[in-house]
């Protein structure tokens, strides 16, 4: 089923998510309905947050950002845990489902260490790099109640607050099936 997106303004976008109990039936379910909404909107990640459940999962589909190097890369992250991030920060422009229309360069390192659980409930621990660890932070973010927009130089961040009003205020939104306000 295809979920409403919710929208920057949204206050459950900036709560930390809970964690997913270790007994949740709908589990399966809402892993499908985040999969299932995240393409329909064209989207290459999505957090539960963003259909406004306040738990720690999200989904992405590497391979759509890039489909080389990440071919078939579709996973599910369930109560993840950064462990470490290194490397020299690199820029890259990024954008967001619940932010619409606005984009903008966010330093992240290049590398991370994380703990997580998958769809199945087995723990991993592993390193990631590249565009697949970026799409990973800019989704750990969101259980963490922090969006891409709040990682801007403060500058670029006063030049948005234009348009962050208009999508506060119901009055940009996007194609893609949302939560209207
Ligand atoms: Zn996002």
């Amino acid at each position: 089923m295809i979920l409403p997106i919710v929208l920057y303004g949204d206050p459950v976008l900036q709560q930390k998510a809970a964690d997913v109990p270790a007994h949740f039936d709908e589990l399966p379910v809402l892993i499908e309905n985040l999969f299932e909404t995240m393409y329909a909107a064209g989207g290459i990640g999505l957090a539960a947050p963003q259909v406004g459940h306040s738990l720690r999962i999200f989904v992405l589909d590497a391979e759509l950002a890039d489909e080389e190097a990440y071919k078939g890369c579709k996973m599910v992250f369930i109560n993840p845990l950064i462990l470490d991030q290194s490397g020299e920060p690199w820029a890259y422009t990024e954008g967001c489902l619940s932010i619409p229309e606005l984009r903008g360069d966010v330093l992240r390192k290049p590398k991370i260490r994380l703990r997580y659980e998958d769809a199945e409930r087995r723990s991993h621990e592993a390193e990631f790099d590249g565009m697949l660890a970026r799409i990973i932070q800019h989704e750990y973010d969101h259980v963490d109640g922090r969006l891409f927009v709040d990682l801007l130089h403060p500058l670029r961040r006063r030049l948005l607050q234009k348009k962050l009003q208009l999508i506060r205020n119901g009055k940009l939104r996007p194609e893609y099936k949302h939560k209207a306000r």
